[in-house]
């Protein structure tokens, strides 16, 4: 099943418990523009390299529209879509004045220079230009892009229009960023974890995790996640997967991690598969790595009780039926990774006002908008009798339908 595929089928389950027409569906799916761009790379050796990058704005009835951007071998054109339509129900879920976006460029990331890197971003801010900046639509990091390229970004965009660091979120923090944007995606995974515990009258250090990835998302989680108690037994990134009944040593982990860039070699575990990974007997998973990794293919090898949907479309629609049946809880992520656009929102509202906030003051406000989206999500489902995503799509759909409707066609 294709990435967009699954997302309408999430949006229609929803769709037919707010009773909408087919036209209306219609209006909410399709995107509003999509731009495909070729991107001509001069490579250190003098030879050319032609890329295509795309950028789908999907919808801005509640305001700028805002998505990330990804460098990644597999992106394509319904991908990138799939992802903008996310943004849109995510920013509404969290009740952010956002519309959706997305981005990415077919590249691998890891074959370029650091040179070759930014001459490719810097080309594709001079084919993009027009249609992104602060009122617009705000790009932000997503994978294999990271604060650097966000600085890249902005100063290519400044040549065309002049000085506005909101015209991009996920800068560092010494240039306009914000304190706590880089962990944000994994903190708020970690914050709605313990809520839904809490909820369900479970306990932290009685809960068995494994976490997909350990980039932006997956190393920033584990950290939050390992100083609140829970037992994180098996991590893991493209290099493979570690294991450690009993939990692992997270902190040694991290360092291991910033001293030689990945996983690779790391001693604390036994060496697993991202396949093994998903299939250990956990209470918990998170996927915060890519999409599509949990299918019809091995949804009936997972044995977590919980999911927290750290990556963007870690489960596939079938799938997601089958451990909704079964009693698995997926926090959906359009709620459980919405960490990263809310900080990029204070960002941006920081950016405006030309005034810093202190890291307190953005993790407390984030703690606040997360816990007030989460129990929107968790009465939402209580009162129809549906799974959270559904729940946390009816939310979004209605917040989005009414704009659109208010404001006039
Ligand atoms: P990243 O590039 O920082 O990290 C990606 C991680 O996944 C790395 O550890 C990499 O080794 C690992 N990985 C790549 N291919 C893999 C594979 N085949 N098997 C296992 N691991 C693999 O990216 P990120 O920013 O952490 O994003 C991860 C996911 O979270 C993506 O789906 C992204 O869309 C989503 N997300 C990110 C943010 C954010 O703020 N960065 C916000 C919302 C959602």
């Amino acid at each position: 099943m294709k990435a967009n595929e699954a997302v309408q089928l999430f949006f229609d389950r929803a769709a037919d418990k707010l009773d909408l027409p087919e036209s209306h569906r219609t209006l909410l799916k399709t995107a509003k523009r999509e731009v495909t761009v070729e991107i001509p790379l001069e490579m250190d050796d003098g030879d050319l390299q032609v890329l295509i990058g795309y950028r789908v704005q999907h919808n801005n009835a509640r305001g700028p529209m805002k998505g990330g951007l990804r460098y990644h071998w597999e992106v394509d054109l319904d991908e990138v879509r799939a992802l903008a339509s996310l943004m849109t129900w995510k920013t509404a879920v969290v009740n952010l004045p956002y519309g959706g976006a997305k981005g990415g460029i077919c590249v691998d990331p890891r074959k370029l220079s650091r040179k070759e890197n930014e001459r490719m971003t810097r080309k594709f801010v001079d084919q993009i230009h027009e249609i992104v900046g602060p009122d617009q639509d705000i790009p932000a990091p997503d994978m294999y892009t990271n604060a650097e390229t966000m600085s890249w970004i902005r100063n290519q965009w400044e040549k065309y229009h002049g000085f506005n660091p909101a015209c991009i979120t996920g800068k560092p923090v010494e240039n306009y960023g914000a304190k706590g944007r880089e962990e944000a995606t994994g903190r708020g995974c970690g914050i709605l974890a313990f809520k839904l515990l809490q909820r369900r009258g479970h306990n932290p250090r009685e809960t068995r995790v494994a976490i997909q990835g350990f980039g932006n998302v997956g190393s920033h989680a584990a950290k939050y996640m390992s100083e609140s108690e829970f037992r994180i037994e098996a991590i893991s990134d493209i290099s493979g997967g570690y294991y450690r009944k009993g939990g692992l040593d997270i902190p040694a982990a991290l360092k291991h991690v910033l001293q030689h860039g990945s996983l690779a070699g790391f001693c604390g575990g036994d060496k697993i598969s991202n396949e093994e990974l998903l299939a250990l007997d956990v209470d918990m998973l998170v996927p915060s790595a890519l999409g599509g990794v949990i299918t019809e293919a091995n949804v009936d090898n997972i044995k977590a009780h919980y999911i927290i949907e750290g990556a963007n479309g870690p489960v596939n629609a079938p799938a997601d039926q089958k451990l909704f049946d079964r009693g698995v809880v997926v926090l959906p992520d359009i709620l459980a990774n919405a960490g990263g656009v809310t900080v990029s929102y204070f960002e941006w509202v920081q950016n405006r006002q030309f005034y810093s906030w202190d890291l307190n003051r953005v993790r407390q406000q984030l703690d606040g908008v997360l816990t007030a989206a989460f129990e929107d999500v968790w009465q939402e489902a209580q009162h129809h009798n549906v799974s959270l995503r559904t729940a946390a799509f009816i939310i979004a759909i209605r917040r989005v339908h009414s704009a659109m409707f208010l404001s006039g066609l």
